[in-house]
């Protein structure tokens, strides 16, 4: 049975890499159904189904035409519930703030203090995670330090179609507050955060959060 196309809006995403503290490059990302997958808004211009960009809510979307986007598949040897469902691309915050490797620790706190980060992505020369740096990283070390030094290095990414559960799981066993998400080609597509989850976990449960 043939599906029927849907026409959806998705919100457009930047990913900002401060190669200063006030010098940076940045890409605008899009969370495509069909590849389950961020994709650069240049790949959709060039997709079929692309019909253009509009604001919706005061924020850039794309619209495109897509039949019924692939459900993912539900955890084995027991119900699924809602956490389970959920991918973690969907709950990635617009902009995802990354810090070059190269930068020394007193740029990096400037960015973070001036964008309220609690923690940013470090990523290499191709946009790959190479750690993340924490406020607590920044308290330990000393400003004249790199980030390189600072940061703790990057042990375990998630994919973006990976569900909520997981990403509750694997913080919680690792003990961190932090999760970065990578795309296409291992890129860091967002950050994760325990707040993001537990956002999510309010506003299932009514609350307007
Ligand atoms: S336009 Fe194409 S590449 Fe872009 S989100 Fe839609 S289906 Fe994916």
């Amino acid at each position: 049975m043939k599906l029927p196309l849907v026409r959806v809006y998705l919100p457009v995403r930047s990913r900002v890499i401060m190669t200063g503290s006030a010098t940076e490059t940045s890409a605008s990302l899009v969370t495509c159904p069909l590849a389950r997958a961020s994709v650069g808004i240049e790949r959709c211009r060039e997709c079929e189904r692309f019909e253009g960009r509009r604001r919706v809510d005061g924020q850039s979307h794309v619209s495109c035409c897509v039949r019924t986007p692939p459900a993912p598949s539900p955890p084995r040897k027991r119900l699924p519930n809602a956490a389970d469902l959920v991918p973690v691309g969907s709950l990635l915050a617009p902009d995802v703030v990354c810090l070059a490797e190269a930068l020394s620790v007193a740029e990096a706190t400037a960015v973070m203090l001036a964008r309220n980060l609690s923690g940013a992505p470090v990523v290499d020369e191709n946009g790959r995670p190479v750690g993340i740096l924490t406020r607590s990283d920044v308290l330990r070390a000393g400003p004249e330090a790199r980030v390189l030094e600072a940061m703790m290095p990057v042990a375990f990414a998630l994919a973006e179609s990976d569900s909520l559960a997981r990403a509750a799981a694997l913080m919680a066993a690792e003990h961190v507050q932090h999760v970065v998400v990578v795309g296409d080609h291992g890129r860091v597509v967002g950050l994760l955060t325990a707040l993001d989850a537990t956002r999510w976990l309010a506003r299932e449960a009514g609350f307007d959060v």
